[in-house]
């Protein structure tokens, strides 16, 4: 049963709850108790140094590894307990998309539109690619594709399904400036149709252009939550930088990265 419930106020319910969420693997403290929502229309910025637990919040976000402790939902689905319904309501785009080598990029979209029971997945599939490009590679087995062309299909396969959560982790890698400027374009689309974004990435400049709001982690623990605003009233004496890296620097530096215990 989707949580299509609205408070008193008519206020839409999150569509990504992260609560107390931690990750160990073995002694090795990967998140520690991380606390966060995602509200419908928001695009959150993930930063933070290499190793900071970006991935493991997105891939737990995406029932792809499970809490160690904590609580995940996405559109009220817990990610633990029902990861099937809250699968079909979000999509995960790696940096890395593990796609099949052997089929081509119109079987990619209907492997994917089958798995995610999309109706009228043709026109769709046929629409996303004109959109990125691809259209003219619709026969071409994956392991012929470019690895801009082979991030871009799995963009158009996450779309397929309308997810109302979106989770990137670096996606502008490997795009050309064209291909970078349709994505934009769409996740504005997509969050003004009320999905919510995560991005994890270090491109900073990226994030400051895109994102409504940001978390900043370091060793697992947020630094930073909020909008871009109050994290320039947070540090006031850095915003003639005119961009992000400086106030980065600050927020992650008491705590270089090293040796954890
Ligand atoms: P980057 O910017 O380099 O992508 P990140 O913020 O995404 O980093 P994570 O991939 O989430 O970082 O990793 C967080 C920590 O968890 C790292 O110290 C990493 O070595 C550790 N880690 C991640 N996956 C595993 C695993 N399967 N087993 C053991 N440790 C892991």
């Amino acid at each position: 049963m989707a949580a299509e419930q609205h408070d008193s106020a008519g206020k839409k319910p999150p569509v990504v709850v992260v609560e107390d969420f931690h990750k160990t693997y073995g002694s090795m403290v990967a998140v520690a108790g991380l606390t966060f929502q995602l509200q419908p229309g928001q695009i959150l910025g993930l930063v933070g140094p290499n190793g900071a637990g970006k991935t493991t919040t997105m891939r737990a976000i995406s029932a792809i590894i499970p809490p160690t402790r904590g609580r995940l939902t996405v559109d009220g689905y817990d990610v633990e307990r029902e990861p099937v319904a809250a699968r079909r309501r979000l999509a995960y785009i790696p940096d890395d998309p593990q796609l099949f080598p052997d089929l081509t990029v119109t079987e990619h979209l209907a492997f994917a539109a089958s798995a995610y029971r999309v109706d009228d997945a043709e026109p769709k599939a046929a629409q996303l690619l004109r959109r990125f490009e691809l259209y003219e590679k619709r026969h071409t087995p994956v392991r012929d594709l470019s690895r801009g062309m082979r991030q871009k299909l799995a963009i158009c396969c996450a779309y397929l399904h309308d997810p109302v959560a979106l989770l990137f982790d670096e996606p502008l890698t490997g795009l050309d400036p064209r291909g970078i400027r349709t994505l934009n374009e769409s996740i504005r689309e997509r969050t003004a149709a009320g999905a919510a974004v995560l991005i994890s990435s270090h491109l900073l400049g990226m994030v400051e252009d895109m994102c409504t709001h940001l978390l900043i982690l370091n060793r697992g623990h947020a630094r930073f939550l909020g909008t871009l605003e109050e994290l320039r009233e947070r540090y006031p004496a850095e915003q003639s930088m005119g961009d992000l890296e400086r106030i980065f620097f600050l927020a992650t530096e008491d705590e270089p990265i090293g040796a954890v215990g």
